[in-house]
């Protein structure tokens, strides 16, 4: 039902962001690729998505405005690149937060104030941003990821009311421990700053948060992207989803 919509997902050459172009692939929209990653993979996922792929590094301005004239018009925007870095507040490196908060925050902004006068002029358009549990609550340990999150929801929400008559959507999905290299790399850091094992970490400190015990799947968050792309979704606005286990239930 997504034919002849063009979808621009941020950070798709792995995780969820990969998920997320797959499922909007499989919908019929056509996909634009964005991310790092090793030119073999990404010529592979051009190839499986029938895809452009634009590298730019979004944690600069001109990264992301290269990728929007790159993009050309996009219908539907997933604003998902994202990196996190774990250490306590007094020694987080300070160019761990600037990169953190330019990327996970600041391109969100960029690439939605450059797509939506097309989403606008068309009265049609879909801006799903890739927040977090930490949207909503704080762990130790990830101030710049948290504060990054926390200013997503806020931009989420209000753009949702700037475009509230506009037929453009504007929502957070909000997973919680997502089994991807994002969780996967954290794992080192994590062991250090609290002198834990990697079982530990997986039982004590990840899933220790998720009540149901097992890790969200990137492919259900593939599917609550296009259930927002549906008519059926198209008084869903404004909204902070939570796929987390029931982590932000407690
Ligand atoms: P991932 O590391 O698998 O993928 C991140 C993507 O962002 C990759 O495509 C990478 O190339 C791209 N990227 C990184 N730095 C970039 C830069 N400077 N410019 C352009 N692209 C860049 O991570 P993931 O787990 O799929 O996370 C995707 C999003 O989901 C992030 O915003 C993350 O915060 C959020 N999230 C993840 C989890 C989780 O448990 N994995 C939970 C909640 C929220």
């Amino acid at each position: 039902f997504l034919s002849g919509k063009r979808a621009l997902v941020t950070g798709s050459t792995s995780g969820i962001g990969l998920a997320m172009a797959r499922a909007l692939k499989a919908e019929g929209a056509e996909v634009v690729l964005s991310g790092f990653g090793e030119a073999a993979t990404i010529d592979a996922l051009k190839e499986e998505l029938g895809a452009i792929h634009i590298g730019a590094d979004l944690s600069k301005r001109s990264g992301v405005e290269e990728l929007m004239a790159g993009a050309g018009p996009v219908d539907i925007l997933v604003n998902n690149a994202g990196v996190q870095h774990v250490s306590p507040v007094e020694e987080f490196p300070v160019d761990k937060w600037d990169l953190i908060i330019s990327l996970n925050l600041t391109a969100a902004f960029d690439a939605s104030r450059l797509a939506i006068p097309h989403m606008k002029q068309q009265g049609w358009g879909r801006i799903i941003n890739l927040a977090s549990a930490h949207s909503l609550v704080a762990s130790p340990f990830k101030a710049a990821y948290v504060a990054a999150k926390h200013g997503l929801a806020g931009l989420s929400k209000t753009m949702a009311l700037e475009l509230a008559t506009s037929g453009v959507t504007s929502n957070c999905i909000s997973p919680g421990y997502v089994w991807t290299p994002l969780v996967e790399n954290q794992i080192p850091d994590t062991m250090k700053a609290r002198g834990m094992t990697k079982e530990q970490v997986i039982n004590e400190v990840l899933l220790k948060a998720q009540p149901t015990k097992q890790f969200v799947q990137p492919d259900q968050l593939g599917a609550l992207a296009v259930f927002l792309c549906s008519d059926a979704a198209s008084q869903i606005t404004g909204a902070n989803l939570s796929v987390d286990g029931g982590w932000t239930a407690e």
